[in-house]
């Protein structure tokens, strides 16, 4: 039977939604409080080549490759030179930043030690405790820095892991294997990634209701709607619609990051690559670079270099020259020698999304508990986005399925 779905939200999140439920044959209305859809994702097109807003790339699963084809829009796969990923460690580039010692010890705790969380312990001390302080240090905190856009000590491993059995009994590998799907790695699209947003839209706008200019703004405004209700909004507009019903603990400590893309003549690597990621003490304020050039063919206009460069809170630097100043002094960690960019332009996202901490994760047994006595009461109301089940469009994808 056809259901009455409500979609508050049009990111990404909304629009996946919206896909699920069109293809389920559901009465969609999606309601989108800004004039143009598909939130933070959206590609400029600048006169040195493209510039991404927020992600520059989805993982690629079979359920993914077959929403494409629906709506018409082909992957672009990365260059094969772009498998080569580096870390910037004691100043220097390596691929495989720690001791084969340690190497070792890595491979036993994945496959052998019991998976267990704790929930006193912030994501580098119960890192440190499960893996060691080098293979925190040199891998883990770099490599998490750059996806979860803060350090270690600002997240949690049972909310980042929130798929994951913590509780003593499991082992890494068990978990990866119990929740691994094919996938063809990282792809984006012709004209960027917002290519992705206007294929959903054109093919979502013949099959359901779209109304722009409409905010979600109370509780009772999604008690009161007939059918079935998806809150899609970012955590950033959500909270204060909740008013006092998250307590102080449950509420989530929202993250500002700066990315900077920045033409150049020349490459940041010798050989190309797919990006770098910092690790806390080497001196660099990025937490990555991607080197958006080597990965993707058409980001470019003349022989151009295009990197991004992303940044936590930059407190107390705003003017362009004082930014400009920090990815050059940045950069230059890297190639050793001083260059001026051809042109770099920024975005800044104020509480994109949040820290994955223990405030989050106690957020979303609220949110769980919130959906459950809406339930009792014979109310379908429920929360997506990327504070829920993961950050990454994939994840997103995934947990909108319905
Ligand atoms: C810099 C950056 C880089 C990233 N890189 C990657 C990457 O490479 N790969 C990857 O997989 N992920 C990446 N991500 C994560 C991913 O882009 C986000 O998690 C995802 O786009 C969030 O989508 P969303 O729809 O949940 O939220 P949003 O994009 O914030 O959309 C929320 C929508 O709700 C609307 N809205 C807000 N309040 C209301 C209201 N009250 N009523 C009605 N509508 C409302 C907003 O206008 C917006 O359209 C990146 C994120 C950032 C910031």
């Amino acid at each position: 039977m056809k259901e009455e779905i409500h979609i508050f939200g049009a990111g990404i999140t909304g629009l996946f939604l919206a896909y699920h439920h069109v293809k389920r044959g559901d009465l969609v209305t999606l309601y989108e409080e800004n004039n143009t859809l598909g939130g933070v994702i959206g590609t400029k097109t600048v006169k040195e080549g493209l510039v991404e807003q927020a992600a520059n790339g989805i993982l690629l699963t079979n359920d993914i490759k077959f929403m494409l084809d629906d709506i018409g829009l082909t992957p672009l796969y990365p260059k094969k030179a772009s498998k080569r990923r580096y870390f910037f460690i004691n100043k220097k580039l390596s691929q495989f930043p720690i001791s084969i010692l340690d190497g070792t010890k890595l491979i036993y705790t994945i496959f052998l030690k019991k998976l267990k969380f704790h929930p006193n312990l912030n994501f580098e001390e119960w890192s440190n405790d499960t893996f060691g302080l080098s293979v925190t240090k040199n891998i883990i905190e770099p490599a998490l820095g750059g996806i979860y856009g803060t350090r270690c000590k600002e997240l949690h491993a049972d909310t980042i892991f929130s798929k994951w059995d913590g509780s003593g009994t499991s082992t890494i590998f068990k978990e990866i294997i119990k929740n691994k799907k094919k996938s063809y790695g990282t792809v984006s699209f012709a004209n960027g990634m917002g290519d992705l947003v206007s294929h959903l839209v054109s093919y979502l706008k013949p099959k359901i209701k779209i109304q722009t200019g409409i905010s979600l703004s109370s509780i009772s405004q999604m008690e009161n709607l007939k059918g079935s209700v998806r809150i899609c909004i970012s955590l950033k507009n959500l909270v204060p619609i909740l008013g006092n019903s998250l307590n102080p603990e449950e509420t989530p400590n929202l993250l500002t990051i700066s990315t900077i893309t920045r033409f150049g003549e020349t490459r940041l690597t010798q050989k190309p690559c797919f990006g770098v990621l910092f690790g806390k003490e080497e001196g660099v304020r990025a937490l990555g670079v991607l080197c958006n050039s080597d990965i993707f063919d058409g980001r470019v206009k003349d022989n151009f270099h295009s990197e991004t460069w992303i940044y936590p809170k930059l407190d107390g630097f705003s003017s362009e020259k004082e930014i400009e100043f920090i990815l050059e002094s940045d950069r230059a960690m890297i190639t050793k020698k001083k260059e001026k960019a051809k042109a770099i332009y920024k975005t800044t996202w104020e509480g994109v999304f949040p820290a994955y901490d223990r405030n989050l994760f106690l957020c979303n047994q609220k949110f769980d508990q919130m959906e459950t006595n809406w339930k009792k009461n014979g109310l379908d109301i429920q929360f997506f986005g990327n504070y829920r089940r993961g950050i990454g469009l994939r994840s997103i994808f995934e947990t909108t399925m319905p």
